[in-house]
């Protein structure tokens, strides 16, 4: 088991400074989504309203995060493998940061940086000192090692300091780099030269990311476009970047929203017939509704196990994204007697029971499991059986559901 150390904080302002690609950016004040934490009878939560723009104010105090740890620690009954450092705000921009790493030092647990961007770090020495207290991994928002690049784009005042330590932490803990690619601007020669530096620096891996930039890949605070002259790549020209990249470097390189090249996710199940005849026979009916990059491999699933389910894709690239907006197309001939929806969709569920009677019909809906695969993010570190018994696991619960549930 992990814990999560949550420094608080909020993106661009505890960030020095917003970077120009940044998600957060010019998030508007929406209503809330609906989500599956919301009571039945009041649509808005803690987490659909704020946790989802991942803003807290200000950061919190060393000693009530390390409150937190302990609590977690003498909650849980599991063994806690790490202690992973993350916010809303960066931490390398925490001023607690010091003292909060050398409380966890007392732990005896390997410490794992978060997402940093480096850009609040002042001088490599630091990077020996955080090692020091037992910090092991570190995930480093890195977009390009071009100095001017990263002082234009990241609003980096330090650019030279933050490559110098991302240097030291290469050289001595597992190093994840993440990558947003921004096309015309850090992809091409640009993100090869990152590579090859990344390589060269003993990198364990690099996570590219997809830059988006419209409310259809993912932008739900009313935000886009984030940079308005960019043309973000289809979901298809980002594949063939991941792939050429894990063919030319020596690194382990994975992407989100998608893909690992490695293991074959998300949905790397689609492709191990031995996986797929561990799952349940399907033995009822039902439609599942998806996005778009989830919708032909888990047909792929389906199909494989020849049932009578359906998939229904929205026009959202990440389903975990869908909003109630995303149903307003829907074609409710295609959709059967009972529903199955993304366990994470943004909608309250009894506006969503209101989208599927529309046409009169009386549906069973439901919220399905919470995720099916690990997107990049996650898999980069981790081992393909480990993904695939995760799959089995989901697929199974889902089964289990339609068949339960039916018709
Ligand atoms: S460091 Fe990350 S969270 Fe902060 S402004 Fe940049 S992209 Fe946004």
């Amino acid at each position: 088991m992990d814990i999560v150390a949550d420094i608080g904080g909020s993106p661009g302002i505890d960030c020095q400074g917003f970077c120009k690609y940044c998600y957060f950016k010019s998030v508007k004040e929406v209503l809330p989504f609906g989500c599956k934490h919301c009571f039945p009878f009041q649509k808005g939560c803690d987490y659909c309203t704020r946790s989802v723009k991942e803003s807290y104010p200000g950061f919190n105090h060393p000693q009530y995060v390390v409150q937190q740890i302990t609590q977690s620690f003498h909650l849980g009954n599991e063994k806690i493998n790490k202690i992973t450092i993350s916010g809303g705000g960066d931490i390398s921009c925490y001023p607690g940061l010091f003292d909060l790493v050398k409380q966890i030092a007392q732990f005896n647990t390997p410490i794992h940086l978060g997402y940093t961007s480096g850009k609040g770090f002042k001088d490599k020495s630091e990077a020996h000192t955080l090692i020091e207290y037992g910090v092991k991994e570190v995930s480093y928002t890195v977009f390009a090692t071009d100095l001017k690049l990263r002082r234009e784009y990241m609003n980096d005042k330090n650019a030279q300091a933050s490559i110098d330590t991302l240097k030291v932490f290469c050289e001595q803990c597992d190093v994840y780099a993440a990558i947003v690619i921004v096309p015309g601007v850090n992809d091409g020669k640009v993100l090869d030269k990152t590579l090859k530096d990344l390589e060269d620096f003993g990198a364990k891996g690099a996570i590219l990311m997809r830059f988006a930039n419209e409310s259809s890949q993912g932008l739900i605070l009313e935000n886009a476009p984030i940079l308005s002259n960019i043309k973000p790549q289809t979901i298809e020209e980002f594949v063939k970047t991941v792939h050429a990249c894990n063919d030319k470097f020596d690194l382990r390189i994975s992407a989100t929203p998608l893909e690992d090249p490695l293991i074959g996710s998300p949905f790397a199940i689609r492709n191990n017939k031995n996986a797929l005849s561990k799952l349940p026979k399907v033995s009822k009916a039902a439609t599942l509704i998806t996005g778009l990059i989830a919708a032909p491999r888990i047909a792929q699933i389906f199909n494989e196990l020849n049932s009578d389910v359906n998939i229904v894709p929205l026009n959202k690239d990440i389903s975990c994204l869908i909003t109630i907006d995303d149903f307003k197309h829907i074609d409710l001939k295609m959709v059967k007697e009972t529903v199955i929806l993304p366990g994470r969709v943004f909608a309250h569920d009894s506006e969503m029971k209101n989208i599927f009677l529309k046409d009169g019909i009386d549906r069973l809906v439901r919220r399905g499991p919470e995720s099916l695969t690990y997107d990049g993010e996650m898999s980069i570190s981790m081992k393909y059986d480990e993904v695939i018994d995760f799959e089995i696991q989901k697929f199974t619960e889902l089964i289990e559901q339609i068949n339960a549930i039916g018709t």
